[in-house]
């Protein structure tokens, strides 16, 4: 779906860095590659400004995205440096972390668990899941957090460790290279391109091996709950609440001029094709 998302999208006047929010909220949620079918509807809300004439000429932030009645609501709580997105019931998303760090890969070669290795055939504890993927594959951060790690590590090859807010670490080994800035102690945001997937250190063939820490213990990726999310409260939800029903009537009327500001009009979009 990710291009076809991103095609329809683009064609209803959404820029890339809106369809890339939407991607990487749907990402919070959905296995993009395994939940998501190509004719799955998705509907997003932004702002554009727009000429008399009709002309875009300016496009705003994603205000509203859903995807198989999965909603996401943009939202700045009083005191925050900046918006985050919210659930229908004003639970937050940003922290939530992403299913997978690959925005693509072709099956999950090897699961958490025992196995035979692949090398020494021994039967060995697989402390991660491996994601079949192409040399240079993008690894994007998961969630947000702080790089601990990035050098090579024996079997691992070039290693990766970022230490998340919600408690959790997450590891990448084999990979071929890191991202633009990746060092120790650097600050990464969810989505961002930290790593390419390659095949250094002891490996078969190009793939991630990924893992996840918790108290200095690996424990199984599949198993970890990803929405792990505050929830508004007070001031906050009732005001939360009083976007959320500003946006749903945009939604309900199709699009519409928002009376606040000039040439300014923001359309709830609902292509036939995701
Ligand atoms: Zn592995």
């Amino acid at each position: 779906v990710e291009r076809s998302l991103s095609a329809s999208a683009r064609e209803l006047g959404a820029t890339a860095s809106i369809v890339r929010s939407a991607s990487r909220l749907f990402a919070t949620k959905f296995d993009m590659q395994r939940d998501i079918r190509a004719t799955d509807e998705f509907t997003m809300v932004f702002d554009r400004e727009v000429t008399e004439a009709g002309r875009t000429v300016d496009v705003g932030d994603l205000m509203y995205a859903e995807l198989r009645g999965v909603t996401f609501y943009r939202f700045k709580p009083a005191g925050a440096k900046e918006a985050q997105f919210f659930d229908a019931n004003g639970k937050n998303l940003r922290s939530a972390m992403m299913r997978t760090p690959l925005q693509s890969f072709r099956r999950v070669s090897s699961s958490f668990g025992f196995r035979t290795h692949p090398i020494s055939g021994y039967k060995k504890m697989h402390q991660g899941i491996d994601f079949a993927a192409g040399t240079g594959t993008p690894v994007v951060a998961p969630a947000d957090g702080v790089v601990v790690e990035a050098r090579r590590w024996g079997g691992y090859g070039n290693w990766l460790r970022i230490r998340h807010n919600n408690g959790l670490e997450s590891g990448y080994g084999h990979l071929s290279r890191y991202g633009s800035g990746i060092r120790a102690g650097q600050r990464v945001s969810q989505g961002q391109i930290v790593a390419y997937v390659g095949s250094t250190g002891a490996s078969t063939g190009p793939h991630l091996h990924y893992e996840l820490w918790r108290g200095g213990q690996r424990i199984n990726p599949a198993g970890v709950r990803t929405q792990e999310g505050t929830e508004l409260a007070g001031a906050d939800l009732t005001a939360f609440r009083a976007e959320k029903a500003r946006i749903d009537r945009i939604i309900a009327s199709g699009g519409q001029k928002r009376p606040s500001m000039q040439q300014a009009s923001a359309e709830g979009l609902r292509p036939a094709r995701g």
